[in-house]
């Protein structure tokens, strides 16, 4: 039987124009990794920084499924570094999976590697406990819960609304497993607020910005579940932007101010931009029009992927086609029953997306697909898509990247292997190196 090892490098030999490292965080991101014990994390009170749980679950497991690491947490990244294949410094994204054959643990000189089917194939370091995650906000919730950074520090990950009204198997995303994860931590008794409160944020950002001496955090991300009425008597637009309105006022420029929202009209869409929103991620998750009516049904619905589709072209006169980035799934392509059944058939639909909206100045781009357990696809598919996608999305992407004459999108830090610090899938890490 071929190993995952066998498997890895022979990728890595086919596909030598993708970096080795990505390869590897491909394979990290898609399946998972499992932590001994001693490389956990003590939540909180200790020196590494946990794993916030910011939207998603990622894990291929429940919590209560996850042992030891659903009482200590794992860290929120780990960085890879040399071994085997000499890796430049990767940073990857934290999914647990107690059967995957990577494992992080110490090696007999005490040193914490990453192993692959018991071999050591990389250094891990692990992220340090931020000054500002030892604070807590006047009415005692931590930073954490209310205002995660990720992505080695650089992005602050506002998840405002913890819910999604697209809600039960008729209309929830089958890939999403937004709800399940705000259900799972109520039931284990973690903090997890619902709606968070504009005052608290910024009470949050107020010791982010006191103590992020070194300037690391960059952006911010406001995001949570689709809203098709209202949350707070809000609509969408209002809801995320109101927040972002009140950023901008008291910390003028400070960072850069992303939205993750649905595509919405022309209108919405300047009201973001005027509350000082700079960029837009309106996701279209997967281009294929019968796997995204599958896949999406809320969204088919409520909107229809043509009038999504038009809605983003739109949105870039408002916010200029290079600050729209919509994202999609990588890996639901290939997943059964409806997706293809050939990594080809799945690029090339892919590809035509990539296309379509990189043809026109906008650049997707692409979080790697973690199938979790409790979601319709990710029951159906465990093992997740093949590897051979992921690794072959990568050098697609970048093609039609430079066919267009595109560069790597803003806001997400530097590019480039070994500098890049995007953690949820290696595309950053696979186009060319830009000044960090
Ligand atoms: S719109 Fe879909 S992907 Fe987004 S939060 Fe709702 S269910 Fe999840």
């Amino acid at each position: 039987m071929t190993s995952r090892t066998d498997l890895v490098e022979e990728l890595m030999s086919r596909f030598p124009q993708v970096p080795r490292e990505a390869v590897i965080k491909e394979d990290l991101l898609r399946g998972g990794l499992a932590f001994d014990d001693a490389a956990l994390t003590d939540n909180e009170n200790g020196t590494v920084k946990p794993k916030s749980y910011f939207i998603f679950s990622f894990d291929h497991r429940t919590l209560p499924e996850l042992g030891t690491a659903a009482l200590r947490r794992p860290p929120e990244e780990i960085v890879l570094t040399g071994g085997p294949y000499e890796l430049r410094r990767t940073v990857v994204s934290v999914r647990i999976n107690p059967s995957s054959p990577y494992r992080v643990g110490t090696d007999g000189d005490g040193r914490l590697r990453l192993f692959l089917d018991g071999r050591p194939i990389a250094d891990v370091g692990l992220p340090p406990m931020p000054a500002y995650y030892r604070h807590t906000l006047a009415n005692g919730k931590s930073v954490m819960e209310v205002a995660p950074t990720i992505q080695w520090g650089y992005l602050i990950y506002l998840t405002a609304f913890r819910v999604c009204q697209y809600f039960g198997a008729k209309e929830e995303c089958q890939y999403c497993d937004i709800n399940h994860n705000w259900r799972q931590h109520k039931q284990a008794g973690r903090p997890y607020t619902g709606v968070k409160p504009v005052d608290e944020v910024l009470e949050a950002l107020e010791i982010i910005d006191r103590h992020d001496t070194d300037r690391a955090s960059q952006a911010y991300t406001l995001t949570g579940g689709s809203i098709t009425s209202q949350v707070d008597g809000l609509a969408e637009a209002d809801f995320y932007g109101r927040y972002a309105q009140a950023i901008e006022e008291r910390f003028p420029g400070r960072w850069i101010g992303k939205v993750v929202a649905q595509a919405l009209p022309r209108a919405d869409v300047q009201r973001f931009h005027d509350y000082g929103i700079r960029i837009y991620h309106p996701n279209y998750e997967v281009w294929d029009k019968r796997l995204f009516e599958l896949y999406c049904p809320g969204k088919e619905r409520y909107v229809g992927r043509e009038e999504w589709h038009r809605r983003i072209l739109d949105s870039a006169e408002v916010f200029g086609a290079g600050n729209v980035i919509p994202n999609f799934v990588a890996g639901i392509e290939m997943a059964a029953p409806h997706g293809f059944a050939s990594v080809s058939e799945a690029i090339d639909s892919t590809a035509t997306g990539l296309e379509y909206f990189m043809s026109r100045g906008i650049t997707p781009r692409f979080t790697t697909w973690c199938p979790e357990p409790t979601t319709p696809l990710g029951r159906a598919n465990p093992e997740g898509a093949p590897l051979e996608y992921h690794v072959r999305l990568l050098e697609v992407y970048r093609a039609t990247m430079d066919a267009n004459g595109l560069s790597s999108p803003p806001g997400y830090g530097p590019a480039g292997p070994g500098r890049a610090v995007f953690s949820v899938s290696s595309f950053m890490d696979t186009l060319p190196a830009t000044p960090s």
